[in-house]
């Protein structure tokens, strides 16, 4: 099948790589489109030591399994199922775990990948590709609510509006959050759809109780923690994997929470796409083959997310 290699940090469109193994109580899907994220930018400079094939948010069709004909986006979580965080129901934290597209299990940038049937989350008719692919980061961004300590600070500030940045954004303003997002292009607030996320390209106190940072640089992480007022929760969702030169006193001087956030509620991102809260984002389409133009275009500021689709339709699909 067609598809991207990726391999020490180089990515390659092949023509021949060998089509999933599907095990017992898992599905072959087709892939529709599929959205390279900060993740997979990360994943290209060694985070994870990942080499093959990538791709993590994806919207494909079952061709054979248990959901045959249905569209489906996946939990990309891959637990033993034995152990006791299994057993439990946080399998995203399972030891043993693998990751599709991310950790030891291949993704989505190909025709076809194979998914746990369990993985598996079917998506309504009604509601169109474009949106379907953000189901992955939708429930990263619907998790803080999920951890976040109730009643929601009225206030938050989100730094950095790369891709998940602007979704994070969405997704806290649509929980009536007064939400400020600090940009360094104002060309990405454009992308922003609810009219009362106030956009800022400074900071210049220690004015939030609840901040989120999406920069995934160690300058936005060393902003938000100045931003940060005593006793601040400050959600750390973006991947920064090297902080060095980040001054962490801010966190013990003003007591501040830190609470590290991942992957959320997949069935939850697709009420909420479903709910009509985004409309028609700026996507750019490309071909797996023409991949070294996608990865151009993640970089441009007027492009909301680059997708991805398999270079000729799957015979299969
Ligand atoms: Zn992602
Ligand atoms: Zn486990």
């Amino acid at each position: 099948m067609q598809g991207l290699w990726l391999s020490k940090g180089s990515w390659a469109f092949k023509s021949d790589l060998l089509d999933p193994v599907v095990g017992l109580g898992e599905s072959l899907v087709a892939v529709q489109a599929t959205g390279i994220c900060g993740t997979d930018l990360a994943l290209a400079k060694g985070y994870y030591d990942f080499n093959g094939i990538p791709g993590h948010e994806f919207i494909g069709r079952v061709v054979s399994g248990a959901l045959t004909g249905q569209r489906v986006v996946a939990d990309i979580n891959l637990g033993c199922g034995q152990c006791l965080r299994c057993q439990a129901g946080v399998h995203r934290h399972c030891a043993e775990r693998v990751v599709i597209g991310i950790h030891q299990r291949a993704g989505a940038f190909a025709q076809f990948l194979s998914v746990p049937d369990k993985n598996l989350i079917p998506v309504d008719e009604g509601l169109r590709d474009e949106l379907a692919v953000l189901a992955e980061p939708v429930a990263a961004a619907l998790e803080i609510i999920e951890q976040m300590p109730k009643p929601l600070p009225s206030r938050v500030l989100v730094v950095g509006a790369g891709r998940l940045g602007l979704l994070v954004a969405e997704v806290l303003a649509s929980f009536d959050c007064e939400v400020t997002i600090l940009v360094r292009s104002l060309e990405r607030a454009a992308h922003l759809q609810n009219k009362t996320i106030q956009v800022v390209t400074s900071i210049d106190s220690e004015s939030f109780g609840w901040l989120v940072d999406c920069s995934g640089t160690s300058s936005g992480l060393t902003t938000a923690l100045q931003a940060a007022m005593p006793q601040a929760i400050l959600v750390l969702k973006s991947t920064l994997t090297d902080a060095a030169g980040v001054d962490l006193s801010p966190v013990m001087v003003k007591e501040l929470t830190v609470l590290g956030s991942r992957c959320g509620p997949m069935d939850k991102a697709l009420a909420w796409l479903g709910a009509g809260h985004l409309q028609a984002p700026k996507l750019a389409y490309y071909r797996f083959s023409e991949i070294e133009s996608a990865l151009a275009a993640a970089k441009e500021p007027s492009i909301f997310k680059v997708l991805l689709e398999p270079d000729k339709p799957s015979p299969l699909s």
